[in-house]
């Protein structure tokens, strides 16, 4: 998607701090965090939200999480706890039309935080 920030940020068009790559996931420091750690975790492919995936897309959301469980290792928050959130549409507040997993980890977390 040309007009996209988070495909931009795929092709490096725009810059981001990427904590982890694969062939089919990007995994990137949020530019506002609202958390201590705060990482986006998106499909390379242009999916808007959870609300778009198809059933053909289910190896693809497989392998989502398995990345965020490597991040999760890798940082040590698979130890200490951490928070997945997708918002998904208007009344979620999704403001990036770009499927992606919010992991919110680093100190202790109110019910409310998103
Ligand atoms: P949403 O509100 O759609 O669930 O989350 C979008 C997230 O993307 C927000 O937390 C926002 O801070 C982050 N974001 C928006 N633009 C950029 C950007 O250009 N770079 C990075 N790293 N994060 C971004
Ligand atoms: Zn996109």
């Amino acid at each position: 998607m040309n007009d996209c920030i988070f495909c931009k940020i795929i092709n490096r068009e725009i810059p981001s701090d990427i904590v982890y790559e694969d062939e089919n996931v990007l995994a990137f420091k949020d530019i506002t965090p609202q958390m201590p750690i705060h990482i986006l975790v998106i499909p390379k492919r242009h999916i808007k939200s959870i609300a778009d995936l198809k059933v053909e897309d289910e190896n693809l959301t497989g392998k989502i999480f398995t990345a965020i469980n490597k991040i999760a290792k890798d940082i040590g928050i698979h130890k200490t706890g951490f928070r997945i959130i997708s918002n998904c549409g208007e009344d979620a507040g999704q403001t990036v039309k770009h499927l992606h997993f919010h992991i919110l980890a680093g100190e202790k977390m109110s019910e409310e935080i998103i």
